[in-house]
């Protein structure tokens, strides 16, 4: 992890937030390539559960939410982590459901749990919730209290009614959204994995209750190949189903996809089967009714709620552990993102060989028509071998160079990230041949090694 981290600051993907002030804690913001980055996670999950599909449309609904939404969907009451506190040296606080499930993974399950940093005894547990509260209008009283939402997904339950309404939807149907939402985790870290602020990937699924089952293992597939085609090695990924004892208040069913991150298994998105809770709750709430009737047959029912519910960050920084690799090349160490072209930030980078003899300006004349129609970056500062190990660094699948042939015969090398393969074609034939390459199916060439 520390290399990734090293590697996001050095080459602008990621910095503490803050930074002149000295950081705040587990909050991040995003430079150009980890915009960049992240927005092709975003696009490629969109394009996947919207575009390539007919049964699924998108919404974008506020943050602030009625503070009434929190009280139906079981927030308020039951959105908390138990809290402990090391009694000993060191005071520090730990949830203490992780406690167990490490102990549990130890084969220590049964014993008392202590501090895993000073071995102190810990304080009984207690609920905190995750919630963070702030005030509409200027004046901060019980009425005026609001929360940052803690999930995308009740500013999905709440406008169902609007969507079956406008979408001319019936089930199965879905509602996509991509989002901000905020916990006040008491153990955030491993850098983006666990932050207090983040951005979610929601889909609500509404199918009528007997066919749950069936969607719910639908969902489990379908998300689990958008991870592999996206290039996640599959022994890096498995499905795991909670047990009893760890399931949501919402949630009959829910199994997580775990991606292995260098602090192990790990969760990277929660698909649930959230049965009518949600709906039944909001109509409880207020007063209006949130099912489905079939103009036809007269059928009314409230939908069931498959849940695929994948963080942006968390999958954004799973791409970039499962992508990195350090090799030898000729005698020299070289770094480099081995991303799925589709997601990695810049397409391809155009170089001149020289920086003299016309070679610049045709090199530029190139980008200039390539970058219409990818992300391309053009570099024409330092040594050639400096200039590919910076473009390795972030990911960048193919550099076209300029050089002395080109001037003679209108052909460049197009030089491949991964293989270190060089061919030549004709200009022309350049932005074609990026384009059917980006297209094909890609796996990691980490697999074969
Ligand atoms: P965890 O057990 O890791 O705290 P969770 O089970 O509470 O996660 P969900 O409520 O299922 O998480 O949220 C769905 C997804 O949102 C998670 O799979 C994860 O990708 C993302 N997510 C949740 N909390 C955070 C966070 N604090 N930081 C970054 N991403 C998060």
């Amino acid at each position: 992890m520390d290399k990734i981290v090293a590697l996001c600051k050095r080459r602008g993907f990621i910095f503490q937030s803050s930074e002149i002030y000295g950081g705040l804690a587990s909050t991040y913001d995003y430079g150009h390539y980890g915009v960049l980055l992240k927005s092709n996670v975003k696009a490629q999950w969109w394009r996947a559960v919207v575009q390539e599909r007919d049964d699924m449309v998108a919404l974008d609904a506020a943050i602030l939410m009625h503070p009434r939404t929190w009280e139906a969907s079981g927030h308020l009451e039951g959105f908390t982590d138990p809290l402990v506190q090391c009694l000993g040296d060191c005071k520090r606080r730990w949830r203490e459901d992780h406690l167990r499930e490490a102990a549990e993974a130890e084969g220590r399950a049964g014993e008392e749990l202590r501090c895993p940093v000073c071995g102190g005894e810990l304080s009984e547990p207690r609920n905190f919730n995750l919630m963070f509260e702030t005030h509409m209008g200027p004046v901060q009283e019980e009425g005026s209290r609001v929360f940052l939402r803690p999930e995308t997904a009740q500013g999905i339950f709440v406008n169902f009614k609007n969507v079956l309404q406008f979408a001319r939807k019936r089930p199965p149907f879905g509602i996509a959204q991509v989002g901000k939402a905020f916990r006040n985790e008491i153990t955030p870290g491993n850098f983006i994995f666990r932050t207090r602020e983040f951005e979610q990937m929601e889909i609500e699924f509404f199918v009528a209750p007997a066919e749950a089952r069936e969607w719910h293992e639908r969902w489990m597939e379908e998300r689990m190949r958008w991870y592999t085609e996206l290039g996640l090695r599959p022994d890096h990924l498995q499905l795991r189903e909670h047990g009893a004892d760890e399931l949501s208040h919402y949630s009959s069913a829910t199994s997580d996809i775990e991606y292995l991150f260098p602090m192990g298994w790990s969760e990277l998105e929660g698909i649930a089967n959230r049965g009518d809770f949600d709906l039944s709750q909001h109509a409880q709430h207020s007063g209006e009714k949130l099912e489905y009737v079939d103009s036809g047959s007269g059928e009314r029912y409230v939908p069931h709620v498959i849940e695929p519910s994948a963080g942006a960050d968390r999958a954004t920084l799973a791409f970039m552990v499962d992508a990195y690799d350090e090799e030898e090349v000729e005698g020299r160490q070289r770094v480099v993102l081995r991303l799925h072209p589709r997601l990695a930030p810049v397409k391809v980078a155009v170089l001149p060989l020289v920086n003299k003899d016309g070679q610049p300006e045709r090199a530029r004349a190139v980008y200039e028509a390539l970058r219409g129609r990818m992300p391309a970056e053009y570099d024409a500062g330092g040594s050639i071998g400096k200039r590919y190990r910076r473009q390795d660094e972030i990911g960048t699948p193919w550099g076209v160079t300029i050089d002395h042939q080109t001037m003679e015969n209108g052909t460049v090398t197009l030089r491949d990230r991964d293989s270190l393969e060089q061919s030549r074609l004709a200009i022309a034939e350049v932005g074609a041949e990026l384009e059917r390459r980006l297209a094909a199916p890609w796996s990691s060439p980490k697999l074969a090694g």
